[in-house]
């Protein structure tokens, strides 16, 4: 497998420390709203390359915290609570907020056949190993004491811009966050390991600590929660592009400090879900969910599908017009694939020349959109219908795309809403008849949608139609 590293800014051949075996971090949700698609897209991703590792052989743990606790907007003491926020705008605790949405995110999740990470772990489960991480960073002199807080030390690091060079914007949203007056810190660029006097004092989850009564600032969790799961060497640390700076250029810091050693060796950045202008998030005014989609009458593995077809560097831009496309030949795809038979063999070598081909194409960098593209190919090729289910089977363990599920609704091309209709009931007549055991009725109805150009087949599944 190759895949681009954001450490290196180069696709580079991936080796994991210990032959075989993958040991995956992801920065998991801050559970204070509703995930919104964009971020849904970098779980999405990190999701399809959890599955084409294990297609490709390796073992993989996949580790992701929950962020539950804190304000997380910047690591300065700026921003806002945003889970004071939500407790506030909801009438519940703090930690009401934090299971609801946790639930809610990990629903979203399973709509979109994102696989639930083997280990999760919320912030608030962790903070004795925060606090041993922090004594030692103090005993080693990469932390100060200052303004009753404790604070990460930049200037004993020699490489701190580990991630260098990267959009300058980017760069400037973080260091913009950070410069706002607190006059503790020695450097711009040095930030909170723990809190106890906050702007914030109504916080309302606080631990007591050898520094007082407080919580961590935002980064440590995943230092702590990756070094707990995963030892003390991680192969691939993955999050969205604004999760570079400064929260994974802090881990960075943190981790190698405490560890006295290199952390993570495969850095895995997933870009922005913009719209039209460039920005993300809103689409004329409204707050991007899955359950929105759904509203609107969307399959969420359609907006699957639609992320799939893109690459994971580049900006993905959301409208919905381009989401109707990505459905329609999402829907396309799958009748095609509904229409071979199982007729023939599998010859398991030229299964496993197609899992090869796949695991070649889509591992050089994760490209999603050739792993469709090799779906019609595989469509397209003289081998038997059984093969060919049992390849797409196949590459829909990566691709988590439900291409063999049957989906009766999906009979149509959603373009003659009124033939649909004529068509089902008339479907429904005959099962009916069928039911009275009326078949002379039955056979009828068949004849007669046969005269229109629909044809109807009996499957496992139930009742199939097609044009003629
Ligand atoms: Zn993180």
């Amino acid at each position: 497998m190759r895949i681009y590293n954001s450490l290196t800014k180069k696709v580079e051949e991936f080796v994991p420390h210990t032959e075989g075996k993958v040991g995956m971090y992801t920065c998991g949700p801050t559970v204070y709203h509703f995930a919104h698609i964009g971020n849904l897209r970098s779980y999405l991703m990190e999701d399809v390359l959890e599955k084409l590792m294990r297609f490709s052989g390796y073992e993989v743990k996949r580790v992701m915290n929950i962020t539950d606790v804190g304000h997380l907007s910047s690591d300065a003491d700026t921003g806002e609570d945003k889970m004071l926020k939500g407790a506030k705008r909801e009438h519940k605790t703090v930690m009401e907020i934090a299971k609801f949405y946790t639930d809610a995110f990990f629903d979203d999740c399973r709509k979109l056949n994102i696989k639930t990470p083997d280990v999760v772990e919320p912030a608030t489960s962790c903070i004795d190993e925060f606090i041993h991480m922090i004594e030692v960073l103090l005993e080693k002199g990469y932390a100060y004491k200052a303004g009753e807080n404790v604070y990460f030390d930049t200037s004993k690091l020699n490489d701190y811009y580990v991630f260098g060079n990267q959009n300058e914007d980017e760069l400037m949203v973080g260091v913009r966050d950070d410069v706002t007056e607190d006059t503790n810190k020695k450097n711009k660029n040095d930030f909170v390991l723990w809190f106890t006097k906050s702007k914030f004092e109504d916080q309302a989850l606080k631990w007591e600590s050898p520094w007082g009564t407080g919580y961590p600032g935002w980064h440590i969790e995943c230092s702590c929660i990756g070094i707990k799961h995963l030892g003390e060497f991680m192969d691939i640390h993955c999050g969205g592009v604004d999760n570079m700076f400064p929260h994974h250029t802090n881990e960075i810091a943190q981790s190698e400090s405490f560890l006295g050693h290199k952390w993570c060796k495969y850095w895995f950045h997933v870009h922005h879900l913009n719209d039209e202008t460039g920005k993300m998030s809103k689409s004329k005014g409204e707050f991007l969910t899955v359950s929105l989609l759904e509203e609107k009458g969307y399959n969420p593995i359609a907006y699957r599908f639609f992320a799939l077809s893109s690459h994971y560097r580049k900006p993905l831009v959301f409208s919905y017009e381009a989401l109707d496309q990505a459905s329609n030949a999402y829907r396309k795809l799958k009748n095609k694939i509904a229409a071979v038979t199982d007729e023939g063999d599998a010859d398991p070598s030229v299964i496993k020349e197609y899992h090869d081909k796949f695991a070649e194409v889509v591992g050089n960098d994760l490209n999603t959109a050739m792993g469709i593209t090799l779906i019609y190919d595989v469509l397209k090729a003289d081998i038997p219908g059984k093969a060919k289910r049992t390849v797409i089977a196949d590459y829909d363990t990566v691709l988590g795309l439900d291409l063999l599920k049957e989906e009766p609704a999906d009979n149509n091309t959603g373009e003659d809403d009124e033939l649909t209709k004529l068509v089902e009931a008339k479907i429904e007549e005959r099962k009916n008849a069928k039911k009275d055991k009326n078949f002379e009725l039955a056979d009828k109805i068949r004849d007669d949608l046969l005269k229109m150009g629909i044809v109807i087949e009996d499957t496992r599944e139930g009742v199939k139609w097609h044009k003629a």
